[in-house]
């Protein structure tokens, strides 16, 4: 069985997995999440100022029972389809402020938010209620939203906002400059942080473009009072670009993959022990 059925998923058509995943989750999604085949995993972003873990985002993974590891990209879009994914994002919220609640130097969580999980009448209560719970302080919970949420119901998505924001959390607009992107979207919304998209730092150094669009979002951003995240930071070239360019926080497999909640200590010690190491070098 090892075998056969091992190398089975690797050719396993996409539908049919589909199939199984939307037959898994319909039936209950309870289910799923009690016998922890869903899991978050942690991946840091480096202050280039501290040189020290500041936030950790929750990237959830699903553990199938036959495919195994199975990507978010390939389970959200049909979780939102088959209706689940606000129930399935509050357990994502509980987990992570639970988990963050129990690191050891405050370091804040950061939070993917589906728009249909934005636009939801519960976001508010869901979000005190997980803070409430876990006994996490407001401001160290972020909460990330993509571009495709901007361009709806400004005034509602406005509300939303300064709601969240007077509960004392943080926004971060994710993967910049890969949606419908809009200068005046930084200007109008109130965020904390925007998040480079990894397609600008995997081309920096390869193309002039990159490197002029990530220079204007990290002005742009620091004259309007954000901190920018690059994300996808995976050689040190990139990480020295983005240094020069004014990145504020860098993220990206050079300094950690995603890992599972039970490894995050040592990770904090390890980042932040090299991080104290640099400075002891450099002063
Ligand atoms: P995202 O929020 O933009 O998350 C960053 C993605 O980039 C993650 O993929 C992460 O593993 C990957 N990444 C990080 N560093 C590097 C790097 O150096 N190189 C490369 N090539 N990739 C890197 P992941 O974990 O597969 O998540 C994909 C997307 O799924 C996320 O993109 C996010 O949009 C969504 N997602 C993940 N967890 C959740 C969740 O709990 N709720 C919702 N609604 N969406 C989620
Ligand atoms: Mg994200
Ligand atoms: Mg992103
Ligand atoms: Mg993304």
């Amino acid at each position: 069985k090892a075998n056969g059925r091992g190398c089975h998923c690797f050719f396993e058509p996409e539908m049919n997995l589909h199939a199984q995943i939307r037959r898994t989750l319909r039936l209950d999604l309870r289910r799923a999440l009690d016998a922890r085949e869903f899991e978050l995993f942690y991946q840091p972003q480096v202050n280039v100022r501290t040189r020290k873990v500041g936030t950790l985002e929750a990237l959830l993974r699903w553990r199938h029972p036959e495919s195994g590891l199975v990507a978010p990209d390939r389970v959200i879009p049909l979780v939102e389809e088959i209706g689940l994914i606000v129930p399935l994002g509050e357990w994502v919220l509980e987990q992570a402020c639970a988990a963050a609640a129990g690191w050891p130097g405050q370091e804040k969580v950061s939070v993917n938010l589906s728009p249909v999980q934005f636009t939801s009448a519960r976001l508010v209560a869901v979000v005190t209620s997980a803070l409430q719970a876990s006994g996490l302080e407001a401001s160290r919970l972020e909460l990330e939203i993509t571009e495709s949420v901007l361009m709806r119901d400004t005034e509602s998505t406005l509300a939303t906002l300064h709601r969240l924001k007077q509960l004392g959390v943080s926004i971060a607009l994710d993967d910049f400059g890969t949606g419908y992107s809009s200068l005046s979207y930084l200007q109008r919304f109130p965020f904390d942080k925007v998040k480079i998209d990894k397609s600008f730092v995997s081309s920096l150094g390869r193309t002039a473009a990159s490197t002029a669009i990530v220079r204007a979002v990290t002005e742009l951003c620091m004259a309007l009072g954000m901190s920018t995240t690059a994300e996808g930071v995976e050689t040190e070239a990139q990480h020295a670009a983005l240094v020069a360019l004014g990145c504020t926080d860098l993220q990206g497999y050079l300094f950690s993959r995603p890992c599972p909640a039970e490894e995050v200590p040592a990770l904090l010690q390890k980042l932040n022990g090299a991080a104290a190491e640099a400075r002891a070098i450099a002063g």
